[in-house]
């Protein structure tokens, strides 16, 4: 028998997601979110074509193109002398060769739009303010899935055995904004730039709707308070300057000159089971919180929400479930591997970095695109 109602907790990427996947599928849901009102929670996203194509078919897509860059090309670039080491094309490119667009936004822009739909939809009902602790929240009607959308610290993973924790992955992010009136000059306002130094990079890219430049600086790290976009003290501030000795000048005086950061210790979660066998599963973070080395964590929460909805809409729910960890896990399992290659290249040092410039210095774009073609010409299940 086909299900009816889901409950979701947590009005994420992935939550929101699924309920408008749900909802096409006539499966009417109940999200279930701690926080009061949706706010400017998180930096910058990257919204790859894997994901942009289940966007479009949920019908956000158009508004957000509009508010969007959509770069010219993803850039690696020497942290240390500022040449180009390689460049993978996106813009019309991605369009042509993914068949959807790769945009870069706001997170913020992204879930509002998600959210928009949810409260247009008669088939989803959010309730704001209401926080799972130890017990599931009331529901308005018997549900017959559960679905944990709740993030990185997920609560509904602790009722069931088995299940992924979160661990610190000795990483940190340091985010920080530039206002494109006030960027310099190397900094590129149609790209996607990654600046590649021994221990640490930075990720940068304007925000058309912000207007400004969102940088993203991820260094190895070894402090690991739970907690998002807290300030970083100044022990914190002298470890990121520190991962940037010896970088270009123009970017350690672009680091000293931004006193106000937000330090971001990036947790992963363990592998484990993702659903009970009966009528819980997790999805996006909850599930397997990756590190962002290959941009891919929002992308995946979005593919889970779709194939979720989709297997849910034909099966029994135990069946649905089992079907839906057996088909994702091999796709996670590879893209954390492609995150921790990514690590390993971006932040290599020595012999190691003169071999990694050499060998992308001689890939031509083309070859560089074919490598991401399993990620980015990924077609959800049903969109195939
Ligand atoms: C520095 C950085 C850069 C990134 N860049 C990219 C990128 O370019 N592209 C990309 O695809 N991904 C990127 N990601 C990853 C991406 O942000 C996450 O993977 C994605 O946001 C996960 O979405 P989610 O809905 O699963 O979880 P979350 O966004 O964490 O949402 C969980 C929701 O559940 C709610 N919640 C939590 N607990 C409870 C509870 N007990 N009761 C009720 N509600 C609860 C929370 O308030 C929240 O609203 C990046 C991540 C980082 C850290």
């Amino acid at each position: 028998m086909p299900i009816e109602h889901a409950a979701i907790i947590g009005a994420g990427i992935s939550g929101l997601t699924a309920a408008l996947a749900l909802s096409r599928r006539g499966i009417s849901s109940e999200i279930f979110e701690q926080a009061g009102e949706l706010t400017d929670i998180g930096a910058g996203l990257q919204v790859s074509p894997n994901a942009s194509c289940i966007l479009a078919e949920l019908g956000i897509l158009e508004g957000l193109s509009k508010v969007w860059l959509e770069p010219d090309a993803i850039r690696l670039i020497s942290g240390g002398s500022l040449r180009q080491l390689a460049a993978v094309p996106a813009g019309k490119f991605a369009r042509e060769r993914w068949g959807a667009p790769y945009g870069v936004l706001h997170r913020t822009t992204l879930q509002k739009a998600l959210l928009a739909a949810v409260t247009a939809d008669p088939r989803c009902r959010l309730h704001l303010g209401v926080r799972m602790v130890s017990i599931l929240p009331p529901f308005e009607r018997a549900a017959d899935v559960v679905i944990g959308a709740d993030g990185v610290w997920s609560k509904l993973r602790q009722f069931f055995p088995g299940s992924p924790s979160p661990r610190f992955s000795g990483n940190i992010a340091y985010r920080f904004t530039i206002a494109e009136t006030e960027a310099p000059g190397f900094l590129d306002r149609a790209s996607v730039s990654a600046f590649l130094g021994g221990s640490a990079h930075l990720v940068c890219y304007p925000l058309r709707e912000t207007g400004s430049f969102n940088m993203v600086a991820i260094t190895a790290g070894n402090i690991a308070p739970q907690a998002w976009q807290s300030e970083p003290t100044a022990e914190q501030r002298a470890q990121l300057r520190a991962r940037f000795s010896g970088w270009n000048a123009a970017i350690v005086s672009l680091l000293d000159r931004n006193r106000k950061l937000t330090f971001w210790p990036l947790f992963e979660t363990t592998s484990g089971a993702w659903q009970d066998g009966r009528k819980t599963v997790l999805i996006g973070d909850a599930a397997h919180a990756m590190m962002p080395f290959a941009a891919q964590g929002a992308a995946m929460a979005i593919e889970d929400a779709y194939e979720l909805a989709a297997f849910l809409s034909n099966r029994p729910v135990a069946e649905a479930l089992a079907l839906f960890e057996r088909h994702r896990a091999p796709r996670i399992a590879r893209l954390r591997q492609r995150g921790a290659f990514n690590r390993f290249a971006y932040h290599a040092k020595g012999p190691i970095r003169i071999g990694r410039d050499l060998v992308l210095g001689l890939k031509p774009p083309l070859s560089l695109a074919a490598d991401l073609d399993w990620i980015y010409g990924y077609r959800a299940a049903d969109l195939r």
